[in-house]
């Protein structure tokens, strides 16, 4: 039996579930405190940010429609002038994680509320970490101040996400529960979490690539992203995501193809250091074997499993090992230069993680 001995740390914030919850949205914004809303969107989801905007009357100061990937230092200064012009009082993000990630920019440096409506299951609606580029230079770190203070999940809004965004968003979900589970500050409540979030997703996936409207797997879904954001809010990281951040910020992979192709291949190599870890996920996808179950689950759903199918090019894996392998992080498994190459090259072919 394992020692029992552990920190948990509770993040603040408040979070409304349910098929329909938008209803909610004017409540929402009076219970923070504030009058009249920024609404935060991609150019995209204009007519969905207009729809949730229609809800707030004359507390809509303004739709701001240019969230992009990355957060652009500009943009934020920008929506954030214009938060001030037309004394907005909160942002509200509605959309995925480059939406959520421009709130938050807007949050750091003006404390402006943030209430996030999110579209996707990427999570960081539920974790104090940002990322910013200036200057060609993405910044990433964690600040209680751009946490969001409420969090509206309405499974309604994600019925639009494509099958095979929803594939590839849910299994990135799955890695941020995944590696909570053998984090250096695993505790028990973040790993009832990350068990259950795994579950939840492994089971609504097949349902939405099936039909993509299944309200109930929809709700699923987003119960489960919830669930693993918080874990990743939460616990530390490991090789997964390092390698994810390797490989989307120097060779510019979309973020959620990445996460799903990497992660069966980071379980492998992590598969004889956590074994109760492996247990879990494993146990939680209904499969033998985490790293497999992770691979059929991605496979079986149509998500694509090489990174050559995503742009990667040949001669990048050697650069890809050695930025992951040139700075040390916590790993169960200490980080060894062959092995990474080893496991970058299956990942880059697409093998079973065997
Ligand atoms: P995204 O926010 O970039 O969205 C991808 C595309 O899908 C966009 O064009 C968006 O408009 C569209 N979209 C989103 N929801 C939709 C819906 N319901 N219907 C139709 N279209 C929809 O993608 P993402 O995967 O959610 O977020 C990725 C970004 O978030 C990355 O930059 C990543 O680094 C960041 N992220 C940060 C954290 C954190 O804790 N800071 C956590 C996870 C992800």
């Amino acid at each position: 039996m394992q020692k029992l001995e552990f920190i948990y740390q509770a993040r603040p914030g408040r979070v409304v579930f349910g098929v329909g919850s938008l209803q909610h949205l004017e409540r929402e914004v009076l219970e923070l405190g504030a009058q009249r809303a920024l609404v935060l969107c991609t150019p995209e989801q204009r007519k969905t940010a207009e729809m949730v905007a229609s809800r707030l009357g004359a507390r809509m100061a303004a739709v701001f429609d240019k969230a992009v990937m990355h957060v652009p230092i500009e943009l934020a200064r920008e929506a954030r002038a214009l938060a001030r012009q037309l004394n907005a009082d909160c942002a509200i993000a509605v959309g995925g994680g480059s939406t959520v990630g421009l709130g938050k920019a807007i949050a750091m440096d003006s404390g402006l509320p943030i209430l996030a409506i999110p579209t996707t299951y990427a999570g960081s609606e539920m974790t104090a970490i940002y990322g910013i580029t200036e200057g060609g230079l993405k910044k990433t770190g964690t600040d209680v101040r751009v946490l969001p203070r409420t969090v509206i999940y309405d499974p309604d809004l994600t019925v639009t996400l494509p099958v095979g965004l929803s594939v590839t968003s849910g299994i990135n979900a799955i890695a941020h529960a995944a590696e909570a589970l053998y984090s250096r500050d695993a505790n028990p409540v973040i790993s009832l979490m990350a068990e259950e979030g795994i579950a939840s997703l492994a089971r609504a996936l097949p349902g939405i690539v099936a039909n993509s409207t299944d309200i109930n797997a929809r709700s699923q879904a987003l119960y489960g992203a919830w669930l693993c954001g918080t874990t990743l809010g939460s616990v530390g990281m490991a090789l997964h995501h390092k390698l994810c951040h390797t490989l989307g910020g120097s060779f510019n992979l979309p973020h959620a193809q990445t996460h799903t192709i990497v992660l069966p291949h980071a379980l492998a190599y992590n598969r004889q250091a956590a074994p109760d870890a492996m247990t879990r996920i494993a146990r939680a996808i209904g499969a033998d074997d985490a790293a497999i179950g992770v691979y059929e689950l991605a496979k079986g759903n149509g998500a694509p499993v090489a990174l050559k199918d995503i742009g990667m090019k040949a001669e990048d894996v050697e650069k890809a090992a050695e930025i992951a392998s040139s700075n040390p992080y916590w790993n169960p498994r200490p980080i060894e230069r062959e092995a990474i190459r080893a496991l970058l090259q299956d990942a880059f072919d697409g093998v079973s993680p065997h």
